[in-house]
């Protein structure tokens, strides 16, 4: 078997109907000089990339900050070698183009400024650069995703091997001005011609896998297959049917009572949203909140949520029941600037003060752009909404963020409830409540079914509990009487 290398590797003679530009890309025309960047401090920039290629074609297109090919400059480079590969009908000639992402790199821009940040990606480009040789096809295709092209790749292992030794290298920590970055490096990988056509097939394949490997976790490396395709389609097309969806009101809320631990009394309600599916029936969020954040659709929905419940806020209060909501928001929601000033305005506009809702938050919303959501929870919370950490303990390992950003009270996961029954359980659960309480938080645990269940988390110092032994997702209606009746039995 050939030994996989780096475009350019092909050597011998320039085929009939090879393009020149082909032939640099396959190593057999003649060197030409490198193109340096200006130096940085403490920084020395890689040497453009396949210099060979710079003289021959303007469309090469560079990206300044690390003097790799940027995506146009790769998408030419591959639509020239998919090009010779095909005229040739070399089958050895396999390709495998490798996508990596440094991950949480935007903590680094976020916690450490720009210009940080982008002194992390001059030195991966640097290691890249370094490893790989010149006269490589390397890539800064945006923000924080490098690519990177093989030659002689003839099995979908090697295909991933290379990966795997590539995001390795762009994994090992990064010391720049005097800090240390950990980035995990995640990868997807597309063969090409075998699972791809054309060069642009390629990128959008490789994108296709790198996604999936985001989804897999750090460091994961994944290989593009035709069922990521499919999936990335069905995506596509429940994206389209979720705005559809938006435009016929298709959606609606439920309402999930919680109650004080002490005496079991109603104290609030956690909308959560359903989707009436015309011909599937109701769909549960898990199946389309992750496409509604992908496609955006998620601010519409989450502006509807918040309105549907300022409503029926507005409607019990006038029969007699005064229960505070709790809003989940997404991560998408809190990035856009007017989060905080939409929030606030509708609730005006239904004469609500802010505490009337809360807003759930889970522990990865915490962990993005930490400035700009700190201040929009700030602003949020001086007008009286309330501010929970949803999924308490299932997300981010660190406890930094309940320094950082303004909270009201943490809902323990389902998961810790589950475990009651061990005696670490009982610890685990108990330590979180003292923390949250040392904090001035209110903790609250989630899925509570059993009456043993909910003593035990009282036992624990838990504040309230929400779970199917209360009540599951209702509607409006049934809330009403549940909590009539709930108040009837105190
Ligand atoms: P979550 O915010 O953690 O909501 C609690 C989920 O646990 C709900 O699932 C609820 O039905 C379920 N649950 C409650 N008690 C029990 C129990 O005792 N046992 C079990 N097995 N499950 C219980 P649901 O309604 O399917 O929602 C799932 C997730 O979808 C929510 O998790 C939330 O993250 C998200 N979600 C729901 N509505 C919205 C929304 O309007 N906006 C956003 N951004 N996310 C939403
Ligand atoms: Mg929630
Ligand atoms: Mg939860």
């Amino acid at each position: 078997m050939k030994h996989a290398d780096m475009i350019p590797v092909r050597e011998g003679p320039v085929h009939e109907g090879m393009s020149a530009i082909g032939a640099a890309l396959t190593g057999t025309a003649a060197p030409v000089s490198s193109f340096l960047q200006p130096d940085l401090p403490g920084l020395v920039l890689p040497e453009r990339t396949s210099p060979l290629l710079v003289p021959l074609v303007d469309s090469l297109s560079f990206d300044e900050l690390t003097g790799l090919y940027d995506r146009t400059g790769l998408q030419v480079a591959l639509k020239v070698l998919a090009g010779d590969s095909a005229a040739q009908g070399a089958p050895e000639s396999g390709i495998a183009l490798v996508l990596l992402d440094l991950g949480r790199f935007r903590t680094v821009n976020d916690g450490h400024g720009r210009h940080t940040g982008d002194r992390v990606l001059q030195a991966a480009a640097l290691r890249l650069k370094a490893a790989f040789g010149e006269r490589r096809v390397l890539a800064r295709l945006e923000s924080d995703m490098f690519g990177l092209v093989f030659s002689g790749v003839t099995s979908d292992g090697e295909a991933k091997r290379l990966a795997g030794e590539a995001a390795a290298l762009l994994s090992d920590p990064y010391d720049i001005a005097g800090m240390r970055f950990s980035l995990q490096t995640r990868a997807g990988v597309v063969r090409f011609p075998a699972a791809a056509e054309r060069g642009a097939e390629a990128i959008v394949a490789a994108e296709t896998a790198l996604a999936r490997a985001k989804q897999a976790g750090p460091g994961a490396i994944m290989l593009f297959n035709r069922q990521m395709r499919e999936r990335a389609w069905a995506n596509a097309r429940l994206e389209h049917d979720l705005a559809l969806a938006m435009h016929s009101g298709e959606f609606f809320v439920l309402y999930q009572p919680r109650v004080a631990a002490e005496d079991f009394r109603p104290t609030s309600v956690e909308a959560l949203i359903r989707w009436q599916h015309p011909t599937r029936g109701v769909v549960q969020p898990t199946d389309f909140i992750a496409a509604a954040e992908l496609s955006g659709l998620i601010r519409s929905l989450g502006r509807f949520v918040l309105t549907r419940s300022c409503r029926q806020t507005v409607e019990w209060r006038a029969r007699g029941i005064d229960l505070t909501v709790s809003i989940n928001a997404s991560a998408v929601e809190l990035d856009d600037p007017n989060y905080a000033q939409m929030v606030l305005s509708t609730l005006e506009r239904f004469g609500l003060e802010g505490a009337a809702i809360e807003i759930e938050l889970t522990e990865s919303v915490l962990m993005g752009s930490v400035a700009l959501r700190r201040e929009a929870l700030q602003h949020l919370r001086k007008k009286g909404v309330r501010i929970l950490i949803d999924d308490f303990g299932t997300g981010y390992s660190s406890l930094a963020y309940l320094h950082e950003l303004p909270v009201d009270g943490i809902k323990i996961d389902r998961q810790f409830v589950l475990r009651l029954d061990e005696p670490s359980g009982v610890s685990v659960i108990r330590a979180i409540a003292d923390l949250g309480h040392s904090l001035g938080l209110t903790v609250t645990a989630e899925g509570v079914e059993q009456l043993s269940q909910a003593r035990r988390l009282k036992a624990c110092g838990v504040d309230e509990l929400q779970g199917y032994g209360f009540a599951k997702p209702l509607r409006a209606v049934q809330v009403e009487k549940w909590v009539n009746r709930r108040l009837a039995a105190n």
